[in-house]
């Protein structure tokens, strides 16, 4: 049987690590850290996510500021609102919560931002910083598959990791991120789905990751005998929140898996806090 990953006790861990460095940079920075959000849409999900940020946020003592705007709001306001952001000097980090009214680029404001303010680690110069091994504010759901895997003891030398799904945000950065710990990295899409043998891919995995958005798509069968699973998905299906991995047919087979909720999830927001408290440090203490 397989044992589950406990996201929630991880977030913990990494929460008041957090909130202990925070403390101890306090009398250096001479103010608390403040994540501003920006939010220009009704949707539920994204307030939802926005009230859970604000909730670790108050707890590792990240002062939370929400900024909502009618989902009319145009690119140019939105770029005025980043750019006076990007100069206030009591601002450590700024989140732009999706999804953006139509019509907005959420990448083309995300570049707007200044990089070492960039909360979630997606701004082009942060990703570019994954390439060159040097990254430090990193994008908040690899950041969270990474911290996972080293918590949970996982060695990535040399192991079949096959990722599903090559977003920007997920799929493409984790890929990297795995590569620079000398996995070997297969990363599968609807290209492999649609042309390939997805699961001739993932039935080699000794790490699957699966981030696609499709409930339950990877059934027991496909995945190896002893295999981790990291399942990154969130999808409501009948009022419940399943993953993309179907876990009643996975838990038998896998030696370690993350459920869904209360795996990936919570640990993302708290690498979204370590984000911040990195962003402090970097503004506040010169080397
Ligand atoms: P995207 O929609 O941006 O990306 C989905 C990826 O899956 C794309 O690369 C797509 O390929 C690929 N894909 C689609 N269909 C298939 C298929 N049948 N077989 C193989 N690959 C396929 O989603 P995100 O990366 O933003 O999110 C993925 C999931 O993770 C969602 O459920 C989301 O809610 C969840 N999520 C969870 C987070 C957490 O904290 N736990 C944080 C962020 C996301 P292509 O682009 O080529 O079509």
């Amino acid at each position: 049987m397989a044992e589950q990953i406990d996201g929630k006790k991880i977030a913990a861990q990494i929460n008041s690590a957090v909130k202990e460095k925070i403390r101890g940079l306090l009398s250096v920075a001479g103010h608390v850290p403040k994540l501003v959000s920006l939010i220009a849409s009704g949707n539920e999900g994204a307030k939802i996510y926005v009230n859970m940020q604000k909730k670790t946020a108050d707890e590792v003592g990240i002062e939370f500021v929400s900024h909502e705007f009618d989902s009319d709001i145009s690119a140019d306001e939105l770029s005025n609102e980043i750019a006076v952001l990007n100069a206030d000097d009591s601002v450590t980090a700024i989140i732009v919560q999706k999804p953006l009214p139509e019509g907005i680029s959420h990448d083309k404001v995300i570049a707007m931002i200044r990089p070492e303010k960039d909360a979630e680690g997606i701004h082009p110069y942060n990703l570019g910083k994954i390439l060159r091994r040097e990254a430090d504010i990193v994008p908040c759901t690899p950041g969270a598959v990474m911290k996972i895997l080293s918590l949970s003891n996982v060695d990535l030398y040399g192991k079949e990791v096959v990722i599903v799904g090559h977003s920007a945000i997920v799929g493409k950065p984790l890929s990297l991120m795995m590569l620079n710990e000398m996995a070997t990295v297969t990363v599968c899409h609807i290209g492999t789905a649609e042309k390939g043998d997805l699961i001739a891919h993932t039935k080699c995995a000794d790490i699957l990751i699966v981030a696609v958005g499709l409930a339950e798509m990877v059934k027991g069968d496909w995945i190896k005998e002893g295999a981790i699973v990291i399942d990154v998905g969130i999808n409501r299906v009948d009022g419940k929140i399943v993953g993309d991995v179907k876990a009643d047919e996975a838990s038998g087979k896998v030696s370690l898996i993350t459920p869904v909720p209360g795996g990936v999830g919570p640990v993302t927001v708290s690498i979204l806090m370590r984000n911040v408290l990195r962003a402090y440090k970097n503004q506040n203490v010169k080397v």
